[in-house]
This record gives structure tokens, C-alpha cells and sequence, in this order.
């Protein structure tokens, strides 16, 4: 059995314009999902291919696992399956000075491509833009970064999902609760109140 955080850490040397596959399960913490969001069942499966060119390294490939979500309507939990397409470059980082160096370098690289670049890909471009010191690769914070991508920004176990109760907290999915439909503010009410606070000052 591989140690997950051996292939997480590949050699540069060891990545070739031939390509180097790796594969490996990882779970949530070990990729440095800890938070109390970054919950899963099971392992995440990656697979990888790493290419290198003069220095310069891209990643393609899939994280597959099971997210356990909490719905913001119902406060279930669900199961949530994921399925993440990964793409990243990385450039060596040799000094402090070497990030301002490598992108003027990227935008040279831009103007020379037969094919002009539309400026949402080039921003895209960015953010898969990744950065390596030493002769080995820290996969790790770009597998994290990929995967809270991928999370939705409101979690709902269904499509129809009916919520809760606003007055007695049922979970509506599970049953029924009886209670007569919740009343929107009139905004005569609200004229009212204004009202009644311009008499009082
Ligand atoms: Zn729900
Ligand atoms: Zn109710």
C-alpha cells in the first residue's frame, strides 16, 4: 500500500514530458480538509497525470468521493457525491522576486500563442495558477482548494426540497405539520408602524 502523502509529495525528477500518472486515496484531513464543513464518507480517490515542461508542470485529473452536506433549507444531512475535474499549472518559485518574474514570463508566452486570448480564460488561467519551491510538488493545498471550489454555496439535499416549519420546526419532507400558512408582513403594517413612530417622537 502506497502512503497517500508520499504520492502527494512527487519528485520534480520524476515528472517527465512523457507524463507521470499517480493515484492514490486521501482523506478529508490529509489534503488539509479539517473544518468542521469538510466532512466525508469514505476516502477521496484522485488520479492524476503530471506533465513537465522546461520547469513548467500541469496536473489533470479527477477527485471522486462522497461529501456529507448539511441542507440550508431542511438542516439535513445528505449525501452529496463528488465528482471534481482538476486542472493546474505550476511554475518553480526560485526567489521572492520569481512570482512577478513568471507572470510578466506568462504574459509573454500569451502574446506570442497563434490564437489571441479572451480575458476570462486568462483569468481562469490564474486561478489555476499554482507555485513549487524544492525539487519536490505539495499537491495537497491544490486538491483542498479544488474541492471547496467545487462545493455549492447553498447546500440542498433536493431539488424540491419543502424545508422546515417556520413556526414549529417540522421538517416538512418527512410530514405534514398542520400549521396554518405562515402570513407575509402587509405592508399596510408597516406604513402603520411608521406611523405610530412619527407620533411618538
Ligand atoms: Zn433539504
Ligand atoms: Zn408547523
Amino acid at each position: 500500500m502506497t502512503v497517500p502523502m508520499d504520492m502527494l509529495n512527487p519528485a520534480i525528477v520524476d515528472i517527465g514530458p512523457e507524463g507521470l500518472p499517480l493515484s492514490c486515496s486521501a482523506s478529508g484531513p490529509q489534503l488539509g480538509l479539517d473544518g468542521p464543513e469538510d466532512r466525508f464518507d469514505g476516502p477521496l480517490t484522485i488520479q492524476l497525470e503530471l506533465l513537465q515542461q522546461e520547469g513548467r508542470i500541469s496536473v489533470t485529473g479527477t477527485l471522486e468521493g462522497t461529501a456529507i452536506r448539511q441542507c440550508v433549507r431542511c438542516l439535513a444531512e445528505y449525501a452529496d457525491p463528488l465528482l471534481v475535474s482538476l486542472y493546474a499549472e505550476y511554475l518553480p518559485q526560485a526567489t521572492g522576486a520569481a512570482k512577478s518574474a513568471q507572470a510578466e514570463q506568462g504574459r509573454r508566452t500569451a502574446r506570442r500563442a497563434p490564437q489571441p486570448v479572451e480575458p476570462e480564460e486568462e483569468a481562469d488561467e490564474e486561478d489555476e495558477l499554482y507555485w513549487y519551491q524544492g525539487d519536490h510538488l505539495d499537491l495537497a493545498p491544490m486538491l483542498r482548494e479544488q474541492v471547496i471550489l467545487a462545493a455549492p454555496m447553498q447546500p440542498i439535499c433536493r431539488e424540491d426540497c419543502l424545508g422546515l416549519c417556520p413556526q414549529c420546526g417540522q421538517n416538512l419532507n418527512e410530514r405534514r405539520c398542520g400549521c396554518p400558512p405562515a402570513q407575509a408582513p402587509s405592508p399596510f403594517r408597516v406604513l402603520r408602524g411608521r406611523g405610530s413612530k412619527g407620533e411618538n417622537a
